[in-house]
């Protein structure tokens, strides 16, 4: 959905220029808080189904949101969260979202072996599509975890038949990333499998991660609107936004024993969340990531 620069008309604001004809993928990682990778070691797996869970509300308030702005979004889903919450998996298909595949249980692709992790993939893409009654074509590794050493992973997502992933940052992080990777889109697997990278931001000798989580919490809300507008204006680009249920939900109990850095990133600035939210779907156009970034538009 790229378009020539000459034909772009663009909006002003006192923030800067915001490209007007631009569409950018918005998409959720739908999870509950206690799944996150960096309670792994506080929060037994072997415990969730005793913790009571917050992700459905979360959800609502998600899927009302996005139908205030008439925005598409896509939901890369944990087969652990859909095979609990059917009906929530229902109504993202019914409102015309895209569903797609987190994993079985945010295992993180570095810590499985290809066969494990072929596994995985297959078995929550067809959980998926087995509840949602639609084609599952993308996969987002849980905390991006597909780095220089899982570059496997690709071709077990192309024979498991899923159409691309997102599942790389391509910045350098102590939880992940790959830096030196393409910042945009790029076919993975030949013309089977298309990586489409969180988008980043060039600046000061390094990528600065630009499309959501953490990041989007800790910068000024119009740092974030100038880095996506410059990625859509300059470099002719769409973005992707990521973001999770647990992220608007500032009341979430909070596990003891985390450490500071983690209890940082996950705490900082939820209360402001949702606001923010309201801001960039109003300031750019959004849609599924299967619209934004598959050529192969028949397949859906
Ligand atoms: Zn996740």
């Amino acid at each position: 959905m790229q378009t020539s620069g000459k034909e772009n008309a663009a909006i002003t604001s006192a923030e800067g220029m915001v490209a007007a004809d631009m569409v950018n993928a918005m998409t959720v990682d739908v999870e509950d808080y206690f799944q996150v990778s960096a309670f792994e070691h506080h929060v037994d797996r072997g415990n969730w189904d005793s913790i009571p869970r917050r992700v459905e509300p979360a959800m609502d308030r998600i899927l009302d949101l996005f139908q205030s702005r008439d925005v598409k979004a896509t939901f890369f889903t944990l087969g652990w969260v859909a095979k609990r919450h059917p009906e929530l998996v229902q109504r993202i298909v019914a409102q015309g979202h895209e569903l797609a595949s987190h994993g079985w249980e945010h295992a993180r692709v570095s810590s499985q072996t290809p066969q494990q992790f072929r596994e995985d993939v297959s078995r929550t893409r067809k959980t998926l599509e087995d509840i949602g009654g639609q084609a599952v074509k993308g996969y987002r590794a849980a905390s991006y975890s597909i780095g220089p050493e899982q570059t496997w992973a690709w071709e077990e997502l192309a024979e498991a038949g899923y159409q691309y992933s997102s599942s790389i940052v391509p910045i350098k992080h102590d939880h992940y990333g790959m830096p030196g990777a393409p910042r945009f889109a790029f076919q993975a697997v030949e013309g089977r499998l298309l990586e489409i990278p969180v988008t980043t931001l060039p600046l000061a000798g390094r990528n600065i991660n630009c499309g959501g989580g953490g990041w989007f919490r800790l910068f000024p809300y119009a740092f974030s609107r100038w880095a996506l507008s410059r990625v859509n204006t300059r470099e002719q680009q769409s973005g992707i936004f990521y973001f999770h249920p647990w992220e608007i939900d500032p009341d979430q109990p909070r596990p003891s024993g985390l450490g500071v850095k983690t209890r940082f990133r996950h705490y900082l600035n939820l209360d402001r969340m949702y606001n923010r939210l309201e801001r960039i779907l109003d300031d750019f156009r959004w849609g599924r990531m299967d619209d934004v970034f598959l050529l192969n538009k028949e397949s859906k």
